[in-house]
């Protein structure tokens, strides 16, 4: 997400992270200057226990047969762990295995604002199992099953733990249904993200969801951690004349009886946090980027032009075709700089999202079509398309590496200040080194920046900033670019973390980069020397 200027909600703290709360027109500089400071006092890393990132196969979807006799002798069969142990969100996804697909059916009504589900989840079990959670925050829960039969359920805060009539074995494929159903509630005056409202918004129009890094489970069942990424298909059912727009390629549409049913399938792995379904009126543009990508960007109809200037010339675009032409530059660019677009498609959807009334600003990098309410830069737009690489595709293993989403991303607005001739990346860094050192901005360590600050500013410009002096420090941009796209073909569709990171520069570049990255990444304080 980008963290932008802004103004306050009544009764919000100001400032946020990637949901930032804007008034529309506050949104236009995206981060440049000199922040305010923010608070922090992280220490240490965390060493996740983790298997390395798998890179998954692109194939059709195959059901593996339950197996039988691999040597595994009598089951045990033990309840999965409530969290995979993330050091900030420990109960968030659930241990014991592996979701496979989301086939998540919901009908909205904007009405009353309620959603009533069927929760199809396909998953691999990776130990014997006598009972899983899932993840779900306050909707009713009205009936389970497991492989078609019913199964026990109870609820425990966010945790809905499911017995199933038997065990299942380690390596067995199984299914999950949920029904369910109730208002989603948006997350308000969490200090995750600095008090701004976040996760499910209800519209004037229909609904539109920003999620991370914890709010998936407010509108349905799931493995809440980007550990545990799967595929996704989604059949949303609204009034007709509504719209769903959903991460993906739009199977079909169908309008029956007052009704209209938009299925949209995301074949690719996901981070749940990831996930959008947003419904509304919608005006749609696609087809593909001067460099082939195909691409869908749909637009509130209420969103009024934009007027951008860029080296000297000042253009005004309906909001579509703003949105349209600028995914299309920016997707096609970080192609150039990061490799091959790790998805199917590239997009936007542009809404005018609003809590209470109000109109909140924020965007947030939901895969292949970036959400956005009240965004009206490209620097927006570039950084969001950036994350289809540094979030998206490459995901954090856990949440204290948030750097390698947000400090790549602000990297690469960096890259596009260079592109669109508003300056160059060293002046940019020049212009984020110079807040004093005595400013709070240097006292968070971007390796560990802690829970309630792991949106911080720091996160963000400090980790660009630190990308930047690496550039320089290596002084070969081939060589340095080389990292970026080893990084992104090496860890593709999976998880990775600052440790892998900081290794691969040093086998890349050939350099010892120890001091370096412990100046920059573990330390804090403001660098003098690196
Ligand atoms: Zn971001």
């Amino acid at each position: 997400m980008a963290r932008r200027r802004a103004l306050q909600l009544a009764g919000t703290l100001g400032v946020a992270a990637c949901l930032a709360a804007t008034a529309p027109a506050a949104d236009a500089r995206s981060g440049v200057g000199v922040g305010p400071g923010d608070q922090g006092d992280g220490s240490g890393l965390v060493a996740p226990d983790v298997t390395p990132a798998a890179a998954p196969q692109r194939a059709a979807r195959v059901f593996h047969p339950p197996f039988w006799g691999h040597g595994h002798g009598r089951p045990d069969y033990q309840p999965g762990d409530p969290g995979l142990g993330d050091p900030y969100f420990p109960l968030e996804g659930n241990g014991g295995y592996d979701t496979q697909h989301y086939d998540l059916s919901f009908s909205y009504e904007p009405s009353t604002d309620r959603l009533e589900g069927l929760a199809v989840i396909t998953a691999r079990a990776t130990q014997d199992l006598s009972r899983f959670d899932l993840d779900l925050q306050q909707l009713d829960v009205d009936s389970v099953t497991v492989d078609l039969r019913r199964a026990a359920f109870t609820r425990d805060g966010q945790e809905l733990q499911i017995t199933p009539r038997k065990g299942i074995r380690e390596g067995e494929t199984f299914v999950v249904t949920i029904r369910y159903g109730g208002v989603p509630q948006t997350i308000v005056g969490s200090p995750i993200v600095f008090g701004s409202p976040y996760g499910f918004l209800h519209t004037d129009d229909g609904a539109f969801q920003g999620d991370e890094p914890n709010a998936a489970s407010t509108w349905f069942p799931v493995s809440d951690h980007p550990q545990d990424k799967a595929r996704y298909t989604f059949r949303v059912s609204v009034p007709r004349g509504l719209g769903v727009v959903a991460n993906g390629t739009l199977k079909y549409h169908l309008d029956l009886a007052g009704r209209s049913l938009w299925v949209w399938d995301e074949p690719l792995p996901m981070a749940s946090y990831l996930v959008t379904a947003d419904i509304g009126r919608w005006i749609v543009r696609q087809g593909r980027t001067p460099g082939g990508i195909p691409e869908y960007v749909a637009v509130d109809p209420v969103l009024p032009d934009v007027t951008t200037t860029e080296r000297g010339v000042t253009q005004t675009r309906t909001a579509v075709d703003f949105f349209y032409e600028e995914s299309a530059r920016a997707a096609d660019l970080w192609v150039k700089y990061f490799g091959p677009y790790p998805f199917d498609v590239v997009g936007a959807i542009a809404d005018n999202a609003t809590y209470n009334g109000t109109p909140l600003g924020f965007s947030l990098e939901t895969q292949t079509k970036p959400v956005y309410s009240a965004v009206r830069s490209s620097n927006t737009i570039a950084h969001e398309l950036a994350h289809q690489w540094f979030g998206d595709s490459v995901s954090t293993r856990t949440w204290d590496n948030i750097w390698l989403n947000e400090g790549f991303a602000s990297f690469s607005e960096f890259l596009w200040a260079e592109f669109t001739g508003l300056r160059t990346a060293h002046e940019q860094f020049v212009i984020d080194y110079s807040r004093p050192a005595t400013s709070a901005f240097w006292q968070i360590v971007i390796a560990d920046p802690q829970r309630d600050t792991m949106f911080a500013s720091a996160v963000y410009r400090r980790g660009g900033m630190t990308l930047q002096a690496l550039r320089e420090k290596i002084g070969n941009d081939d060589t340095f670019f080389r990292i970026l796209k080893t990084w992104t073909a090496r860890y593709r569709y999976g998880t990775a973390t600052t440790a892998e990171f900081t290794a691969l520069a040093e086998q890349v570049s050939g350099l010892d980069l120890d001091e370096f990255f412990r100046v920059w990444l573990y330390t804090p304080g403001k660098p003098t020397t690196w």
